[in-house]
């Protein structure tokens, strides 16, 4: 028996955490997103959680081995046969290089990799109205204005700080020059399913659901 593993790309606001979480549900995968471990760490305000939160702050990548070494400890921890599903990692292509060693090293290794493809201007319109819950991290991406509470767990809805015009844009640039020729990268393994970001998110789910089962 193998484990599933997926990773989920995409630009910023094309709703791959929402996607991540339910193909995890689905089957039943590990949902692991780094940018949540680095907002649980901020918060414990420890000096290197002060530094890491500057990264945050102005958009730019964490340096890896802080990124790589949280993974390690996360699939080592976790069952051979307990597959994963990785949202916001691999951010770079040094990373995806770490990703399969580490993949390899943990026994998994049928990986797919779910691209989901957007348009820049409903990118930036979608990330300027989502909210997120602080508890349980479930993603709303555009909810009522005068809702204020997770609808799952009771937790408080808000807007992350770096969902502000000035650092989305900055994102957007990281994203171009040290995300996206990750692309390219598993394009040349041929493991790469790519997914019309620009469309409702069951749609997005049902292309992707029809896709994985091929
Ligand atoms: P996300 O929640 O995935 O959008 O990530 C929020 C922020 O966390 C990013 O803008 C980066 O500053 C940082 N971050 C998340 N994942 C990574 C990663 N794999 N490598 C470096 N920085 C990351």
């Amino acid at each position: 028996m193998r484990s599933l593993n997926i990773i989920i790309l995409g630009p910023p606001g094309t709703g791959k955490g929402t996607q991540a979480q339910k193909i995890a549900k689905k089957f039943n995968l590990e949902y692991i997103a780094t940018g949540d471990f680095l907002r649980d760490f901020i918060k414990k305000n420890s000096k290197l959680g002060k530094e890491v939160k500057n990264y945050l702050d102005k958009g730019e990548l964490v340096p890896n081995e802080i990124i790589n070494d949280y993974v390690k400890e996360k699939l080592n921890n976790l069952p051979e046969l307990r597959g994963v599903i990785f949202d916001g990692f691999p951010r770079n292509v040094k990373q995806a290089i770490d990703c399969e060693k580490i993949l390899r090293d943990t026994k998994r290794n049928c990986l797919m990799v779910i691209n989901i493809k957007s348009s820049e201007k409903e990118l930036i319109r979608r990330l300027s109205g989502r909210k997120i819950c602080k508890k349980c991290k479930r993603i709303f991406p555009n909810p009522k204005i005068n809702m204020k509470k997770c609808s799952d767990c009771g937790g408080k809805l808000i807007i992350r700080d770096d969902d502000r015009p000035k650092v989305i844009k900055k994102r957007f640039q990281i994203y171009t020059v040290q995300t996206k020729p990750i692309i390219d990268f598993y394009k040349k393994k041929s493991n790469l399913i790519e997914i019309n970001g620009d469309q409702s998110i069951e749609e997005v789910f049902k292309e992707i659901m029809k896709k994985i089962k091929k």
